[in-house]
Order: C-alpha cells, then sequence, then structure tokens
C-alpha cells in the first residue's frame, strides 16, 4: 500500500507516529547505517545501540530541558508498572501520599496506591463525571505526604490540567503519558515525571520516568528489582535489556520534533489544532463538547451529537472519509478525536471539514 492511502488515525493510543519517522525506519530497517542488521537484531550491549541510547537521552533531555539533577529512566512494563513503582519507591519518607484523580488512570494510579500506605485523597473530579480539574483551592493536600500524585492530561474524558499545583516542598509525581513534549514544562517543578511513549513518543513498549536524584534509594525492602528506580539508574537503563527498538523510534522522534523547531514551536502547532476543532464544535448546533472550558485538553478532544445513532453515524462515515478511530471510549461514548503531536494539521482540518458538512446534511 502507498503513502498517500494512509489515513488520519485519531486513535487514542497506540496512535500515530510522523511519516518521516516511519519512512526513515523503514529505510534502515535491515541495515542499520552500515552495521549490516537491524536495530531489533543488536546487542544491547553493542557499540552501535549503545549510541543510539546515548544520543535519544541527549536528544530527550535537551528538547525538554531537563536539568542535570535529574535521571532519565527508560522502563518497560507501560505507564501502569509505574503505579505501583511510585508507592513503593517513594512513599517510605512518611508512610502517606496526596493522589488527586481526575479519570480513569489516575483512579488506577490512586486503588493500586493504597496497597502500599496511607493514601489520602486530594480531590475528586468523579462528582461531575471528570468534566472538570480541580483548582489549587479544591485541592485537599498534607503537609505529611510523601509525594503528590496527579496525572496531567486524562486521555479517556478529554481534560488537562493548565497549572502545576503548589504543594510547599511536597514532590509531585506526575502521569504525563498522553501529553509529554506537546508543550514546554518547568520539570523542576516536579520530583518524578512519567509516560508510556505509545502516545506522544514512540510504540507501545517504553515507558519513560525522569526523576530527581534526592528521591533515588528510599524504596520499600519488598520492592522488585526491575521496579527499583535506583537499580535502574545506577546501571542506566541497562539493568537488563532496554526495549531498544523503541528507544531507537524515540530517538527518531526527538529529531522530528527538533525538524519542526522543538517544543515550543510544537506547542504553538498542537495550540492552533486544538482550538481549530474546539471552535468548530463550538460554533455547531448539532455537535457539544462535555468537557469545562478551562479544563480541556489540547490533546484528547471528547465531543457527541447526544443521540448514540447519530453518533455511530459519523464515526463510521468519517471512517470510510479516511479518518479513523473516533469512536469515545466506553465510559463516555459519543466520539473522541486524539490530536497528538503525529497528527498533522491538516487532518484536524480535514476532520473540522467533516464534521460541519456532516452537521449540514444531518
Ligand atoms: C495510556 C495511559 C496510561 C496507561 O498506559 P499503559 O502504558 O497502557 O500502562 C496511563 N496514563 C495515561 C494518562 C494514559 O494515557
Amino acid at each position: 500500500m502507498a503513502n498517500q492511502d494512509r489515513v488520519y488515525n485519531f486513535s487514542a493510543g497506540p496512535s500515530m507516529l510522523p511519516l518521516e519517522v516511519l519512512e526513515r525506519a523503514g529505510a534502515e530497517i535491515t541495515n542499520y547505517q552500515g552495521s549490516g542488521m537491524s536495530v531489533m537484531e543488536m546487542s544491547h550491549r553493542s557499540k552501535a545501540f549503545q549510541k543510539i541510547f546515548d544520543d535519544t537521552q541527549a536528544k530527550f533531555r535537551s528538547l525538554l530541558n531537563i536539568p542535570n539533577n535529574y535521571k532519565i529512566l527508560f522502563m518497560q512494563g507501560g505507564a501502569s508498572t509505574q503505579f505501583s513503582a511510585i508507592p513503593l519507591n517513594l512513599i517510605g519518607k512518611t508512610g502517606k501520599a496526596d493522589y488527586v484523580v481526575t479519570g480513569n488512570f489516575s483512579n488506577l494510579s490512586y486503588k493500586e496506591a493504597k496497597r502500599f500506605g496511607d493514601i489520602h485523597l486530594a480531590a475528586n473530579s468523579e462528582d461531575k463525571n471528570h468534566i472538570y480539574i480541580p483548582s489549587q483551592e479544591q485541592l485537599d493536600l498534607s503537609a505529611d505526604a510523601s509525594y503528590l500524585h496527579y496525572c496531567a492530561n486524562n486521555t479517556i474524558y478529554g481534560t488537562e490540567w493548565q497549572y502545576i499545583p503548589e504543594t510547599n516542598g511536597v514532590p509531585i509525581c506526575c502521569d504525563m503519558s498522553s501529553d509529554i513534549m506537546s508543550r514546554t514544562i518547568d520539570v523542576e517543578k516536579f520530583g518524578l515525571i512519567y509516560a508510556g511513549a505509545q502516545k506522544n513518543l514512540a510504540p507501545a513498549g517504553l515507558t519513560i520516568a525522569i526523576i530527581r536524584d534526592d528521591l533515588l534509594g528510599n524504596e520499600l525492602p519488598s520492592t522488585p528489582v526491575m521496579m527499583n528506580y535506583k537499580t535502574i539508574a545506577d546501571k542506566d537503563s541497562m539493568y537488563n535489556t532496554p526495549p531498544c527498538w523503541c528507544i531507537y523510534i524515540l530517538g527518531l522522534v526527538c529529531d522530528w520534533v527538533e525538524s519542526q523547531g522543538g517544543v515550543p514551536a510544537i506547542e504553538k502547532i498542537k495550540g492552533n489544532k486544538a482550538s481549530m476543532l474546539y471552535n468548530t464544535l463550538d460554533a455547531s448546533s448539532m455537535f457539544n463538547c462535555p468537557t469545562e472550558k478551562g479544563s480541556r485538553s489540547d490533546m484528547n478532544v471528547v465531543f457527541r451529537t447526544g443521540n448514540d445513532e447519530l453518533d455511530a453515524k459519523f464515526v463510521s462515515e468519517a471512517t470510510a472519509a479516511g479518518l479513523t478511530t473516533l469512536k469515545g471510549h466506553r465510559n463516555v461514548g459519543g466520539m473522541r478525536a486524539s490530536i497528538y503531536n503525529s497528527m498533522p494539521t491538516e487532518g484536524v482540518e480535514k476532520l473540522c471539514d467533516f464534521i460541519r458538512t456532516f452537521e449540514k446534511n444531518n
């Protein structure tokens, strides 16, 4: 199949990768830069792979402005494994932690953490089916928490934090799986940032943790070795075989982000894409967004007509027009357009045109 047959894939994850990245990976797939083998076939201890690893880590650090007193860990197990690793590594300080629940994944992380310590619910947006992000004033924070955990972008409910909470020195752990590298972040405001790669960075199989040095080495004695941040940091993510292929693709994605002008340029593009789509939906009398203005996600845009049959018709006709994977998550219904970094502006323009035409015809 030719590239012109590729669709605009609005999947929430795994999701689109830049065509340039796929083409470069394709060109190098059987013989990586004269090595005579694929990156998939290389020893993770080889010189060629070590260079890929070091370059990728350096590019990632530079793009996200990660200070030198933070380690970048390349792990496996998805963001979900971090739901266990975080309390195991960090709760030992006081035995307590604060969690904010703003959707599905933050709720899963909250439930998992309860197995390891005294977990305090600092806020929960379930009262309004997670259509908003609590304000700083709504957070009930504990002075003696070992850390505060929240999820920056709620992939399923389509909300995104527009501020970083003030915690008076309590380290912040943040799940950025679905909005990492879409906006500039002040890494120093966080103790730990983590993300599964498959939304904005690389294929599934790689999970990145960015952790401040002073938080390493406080793990509970029962912490499994593969979840111990100190072990992974001491071995520079090579305690065992890292997800080599995903790390390689992450390097290509970093090159692509750099070629777009870096994270500030990406942030501008994503702001344009998101406001184009929200403006189209707000101007429509057929479609509406359940999420509150001021809490809306620039990555996952949730919308619906209010009529299940019409929603289904929209999704099926959009698919036929090359705009795929727009069905909403079963918890929310309706539609969801995930417009991560790799979704071209043209894809969002086509979706907006399709929304207007669909409204006219129905
Ligand atoms: C997708 C997602 C997860 C789950 O990631 P896995 O890698 O499948 O474990 C967690 N948090 C957020 C915000 C996500 O979008």
